[in-house]
């Protein structure tokens, strides 16, 4: 097969992988998911205790990758470090130790699959399958009915999760959106009407921004996506000005900008509404350069880039993958380099395989700061590392000493009440904490600002 013989390279020296070119790499969509760990042929080549062990993970955790994860974007020589390897595929300590037993006790017994169901259902309960209580909160009203698929936490800014777009091209072992994959339909966010979504805009004029979500939105046809997208331009709307997608399809799919059937269509749609006077940009997820190695999204970024849409880049720092300060700095230069414009780094949300890939928010802003002077002020537009927290999106800027206390020093990029962005605010210094719930603010006060009932007020969007 052309993509094996071009992907041998040396041993150990993951800047050595030399993809091959995009017109060998595979075009026809072709998916692999728990039922078909089997069939994924580069699996054959691994310890069999090992293909076993991610047997009993996904169960519980989502598995989907497709045949240009597996066969262009893994370099199976470096398994199990490979930072693509770590991104798709389910490891044993994913799961803690006591769920990774029970699951594999089952297996071991050759329980049926019912019994193995209910046990990962059980398993995935403990597992905060709703980060931030994102269910509940900020989920609009239209005529007093709760509009499903539409979140409005920022004043500016809407969140629209499509229908169609609810599921991704592969799956990051890692996503906080976990939940939805794994077949409860009940926890899955969903749009079914454009016409909502427009109607909901139009009344609200305070709303410039709308940033499409998913799931991954670019999984839809191109004709589905211009059903959303083209009832924007309409003159009534002409205050939603900025258009952002969020996707990791330049990773995972970038055939979508290239090869795929409608993929000059889709361009066509993001030309007709930079046309229009939007601003329309790409929220792409990259993990860690390699992703962007490949000619096929080099191709795909040059054609996005063509149509005069922007391609901003942000993505979670994760142990095991990306952990690594010289990793972000190459990560970020060649961004620029691509034309893309470097813009979050995020903190790994509390849920799922969280215990994996979590990082000390102490030790998080030390690979911020050491990755962001490693580049040219062109890629310092990167912020973070944020943590998006029921309050808002919160930065950590720096660790330091005041009047004796060490304290960590944050503030708010993004919040619910648009009066405390940017307010600097303290923090006691924890080097263990994780995320925002786990710090105590410092110089023995009992609340943060943002904490006190005065201040505590209701979603921007309620009603
Ligand atoms: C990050 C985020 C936005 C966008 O915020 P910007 O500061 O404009 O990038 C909007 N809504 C939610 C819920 C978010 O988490
Ligand atoms: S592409 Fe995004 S939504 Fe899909 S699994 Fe990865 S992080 Fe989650």
């Amino acid at each position: 097969m052309p993509y094996e013989t071009a992907l041998q390279r040396t041993k150990s020296n993951a800047a050595a992988y030399t993809p091959p070119p995009w017109r060998d790499v595979p075009t026809h969509y072709e998916v692999y998911t728990e039922r078909h760990l089997d069939r994924i042929p580069a699996l054959r080549g691994l310890p069999e205790e090992l293909v076993a062990e991610m047997r009993v993970v996904a169960d519980v955790l989502p598995f989907r990758v497709n045949r240009y994860v597996t066969d262009v974007l893994i370099d199976w020589d470096e398994v199990p470090r490979d930072p693509v390897f770590q991104l798709t595929f389910p490891q044993r300590g994913m799961l803690s130790e006591a769920d990774f037993e029970r699951m594999a006790d089952l297996h071991r017994r050759g329980a049926a699959k019912d019994e193995r169901r209910a046990v990962a259902d059980d398993i995935r309960r403990g597992l905060n399958p709703h980060p931030g209580d994102q269910q509940a909160l900020n989920v609009p009203l239209l005529d007093e009915e709760r509009v499903a698929g539409l979140q409005h936490k920022y004043r500016e800014t809407v969140l629209f999760f499509p229908s169609h777009g609810q599921t991704c091209h592969a799956y990051c072992t890692f996503c906080f959106r976990w939940a939805q994959f794994v077949g409860d339909t009940t926890l899955r966010f969903s749009a079914k009407e454009a016409g909502t979504l427009h109607e909901y805009l139009r009344r609200h004029r305070e709303v410039s921004d709308l940033l499409i979500t998913g799931g991954d939105p670019m999984v839809m046809k191109t004709r589905h996506l211009a059903d959303y997208l083209t009832g924007l331009l309409q003159p009534s709307l002409e205050h939603v000005q900025h258009i952002r997608i969020g996707t990791k399809s330049l990773t995972f799919w970038p055939q979508r900008y290239v090869t795929d059937g409608d993929a000059d269509d889709l361009l066509r749609l993001f030309e007709r509404i930079v046309a229009s006077g939007r601003h329309l940009a790409l929220m792409a997820h990259f993990n860690h350069w390699r992703e962007m190695e490949t000619p096929i999204a080099r191709e795909a970024i040059r054609r996005i880039r063509d149509t005069g849409a922007e391609i901003r880049t942000q993505a979670p720092l994760l142990a095991n993958i990306n952990d690594d300060p010289a990793v972000w700095s190459r990560m970020w230069r060649g961004q620029v380099r691509l034309g893309m414009i470097p813009y979050y780094m995020f903190v790994e949300r509390d849920t799922g395989a969280r215990r994996y890939f979590e990082v000390p928010l102490a030790r998080a802003w030390e690979i911020y700061r050491t990755a962001i002077s490693g580049v040219s002020g062109l890629a310092r537009t990167a912020r973070g590392p944020s943590m998006s927290a029921s309050p808002g999106k919160v930065e950590i800027q720096g660790v330091t000493e005041i009047r004796g206390e060490k304290v960590m020093v944050l503030r708010f990029i993004q919040a619910r009440d648009p009066d405390w962005v940017q307010r600097p605010f303290f923090a006691r210094y924890d080097d263990r904490a994780t995320w925002l719930d786990d710090l105590r603010p410092a110089f023995g006060e009992a609340t943060f600002f943002f904490q006190h009932p005065a201040r505590a007020t209701p979603p921007a969007a309620a009603g």
